[in-house]
């Protein structure tokens, strides 16, 4: 039977990064991607990266011309329900295309030494003493089993392997559902001959709706997202287009996707397994973007995981098990304090959200300038934005239920990432966070319970 150190599940945007950190290591590794060669799971077009993530990661470097890179642009603004107070925010990004861009990932994985099987699918986990030790693929061959001593979900949505990992094996193995995804559809749309080229990105957070360039430098594409269903994001569209003026525009194409919006799981590692990228909910909390936040984890993953496979160790539960709270504090512990605010601040009415977007409150300068990292607000801020709640109360502009849940969403958000920063270093005392964790995010609600 073929023999590997890792087997990667996924060759998207995660699995090919992940795989060529490995093969950089010196690691054995197969990717088995259930597409062909050409082929990406997703069905989209286009995708943002940040340049200083491609620098970071060292991606390969998107330039005109190369089939992978759309345009680039620097600087984006978020706006009121009524399409005022402009809260600006800097870094330059990339447009690329989704399928050429993975393709020049995993050929940097290949180059790495990653090998690759197209057209194999996961079908199933081999055990030996009750841990994994391998895989089964299915291809238009037929079926094949592999040894393995790491198996890494990055199968994206469809969470292929983790799903199917025996109950108590030690990583949770919800499905996601329509109440874990975000509903995202893009209008590419032609503005009129004359107009102003859309060059950076608008977004009004009331609908979840963004306008951002597009390849042909004449149009843009216009994005809503929303729980639960498509036609709940159609209706937030519809709301949006009668309260925010856009120029006439010529709809060209529609695309339709859907990204993760929940909590991940609350451990990524079991004895010979990690789960990672979307498979794992990685996505960031507000804008639903996964494939830069998922090369933190991926980064991490393949530390630790060299580590816990030197000299032909099996890597247990224990010795991946750094994985999770290195996430946390690179990164886990902000996203969850973000995903629990924003269930409160996107609560209330359009003329609500004008009068925080207004008054600096939650939609403030500071929030949207520091998209990338977590918040912090100093007591005088703290205190400014209480006074402004106060007045707005009292002026009529707001409601006690919006301000009970802007504060119960702010604390909720506090007490999240307090006990994530307390997540056991091993895996005793996991079972009691687990436990308290699941209390605190049942307070918190869900974006899916909210009516626009
Ligand atoms: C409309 C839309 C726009 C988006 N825009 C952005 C953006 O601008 N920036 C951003 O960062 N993110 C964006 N996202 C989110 C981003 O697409 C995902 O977070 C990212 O693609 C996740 O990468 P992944 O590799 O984890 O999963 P995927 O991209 O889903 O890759 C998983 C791979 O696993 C394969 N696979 C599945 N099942 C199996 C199996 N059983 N066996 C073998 N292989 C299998 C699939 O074929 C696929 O190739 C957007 C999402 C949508 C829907």
């Amino acid at each position: 039977m073929e023999s590997f150190d890792v087997l990667v599940v996924g060759g998207g945007t995660t699995g090919s990064f992940l795989a060529r950190r490995l093969a950089e290591r010196g690691l054995r590794v197969l990717v088995a991607e259930k597409e062909g060669e050409g082929a990406i799971g997703s069905s989209y077009d286009i995708f943002h990266l940040g340049t200083k993530d491609i620098a970071r990661w060292a991606l390969p470097t998107p330039r005109r011309g190369d089939g992978a890179w759309a345009f680039e642009f620097s600087g984006s603004a978020a706006y009121s329900a009524l399409g005022r107070h402009p809260k600006p925010s800097s870094g330059a990004v990339v447009g690329l295309h989704k399928r050429e861009y993975t393709v020049a990932m995993r050929r940097r994985a290949g180059e790495a030494g990653a090998a690759f099987a197209y057209g194999a699918e996961f079908r199933g986990f081999l055990f030996e003493g009750g841990r994994i030790a391998g895989a089964r693929l299915e291809s238009a061959e037929g079926s094949r089993e592999l040894r393995c001593r790491l198996v890494a979900d990055c199968s994206g949505i469809p969470s292929a392997a983790r799903t199917t990992l025996p109950e108590g094996y030690g990583v949770e193995t919800f499905a996601l559902g329509p109440r874990d995804l975000f509903y995202v559809v893009l209008r590419y749309v032609a503005y009129p001959e004359g107009g102003t080229p859309v060059t950076g990105t608008r977004s009004w957070p009331f609908y979840k709706t963004w306008e951002a360039p597009q390849a042909d430098p004449k149009g843009a594409i216009l994005g809503v997202g929303a729980s639960l269903g498509y036609d709940r994001a159609e209706r937030a569209f519809e709301l949006f287009s009668r309260a925010i003026e856009l120029p006439p525009y010529e709809l060209r194409r529609i695309e339709r996707g859907t990204t993760p919006y929940r909590r991940p799981p609350y451990s990524f590692v079991a004895d010979g397994f990690a789960v990672l990228g979307d498979a794992a909910c990685l996505t960031r909390p507000g804008s639903g973007e996964g494939c830069a936040s998922a090369l933190v984890q991926a980064e991490i993953v393949a530390e630790v995981a060299q580590a816990a496979l030197r000299g032909g160790a099996y890597p247990s539960r224990e010795l991946l098990w750094p994985i999770n709270g290195r996430y946390i504090e690179a990164q886990g512990r902000e996203y969850a304090g973000l995903l629990a605010t924003l269930v409160g601040a996107t609560a209330g009415s359009a003329e609500e959200n004008e009068y925080l977007f207004a008054r600096d409150i939650v939609f403030s300068r500071k929030t949207f300038a520091s998209l990338d990292g977590g918040v912090s607000f100093t007591a005088a801020e703290l205190l400014r934005m209480g006074l402004f709640l106060g007045l707005g109360f009292l002026g009529g502009k707001l409601r006690a239920s919006t301000i009970g849940a802007l504060i119960g969403a702010a604390k909720k958000a506090e007490l999240l990432k307090e006990h994530y920063a307390a997540f056991p270093a091993s895996p005793r005392g996991y079972e009691a966070w687990a436990d308290e964790a699941e209390g605190l995010w049942a307070s918190a609600g869900s974006m899916a319970d909210q009516v626009l």
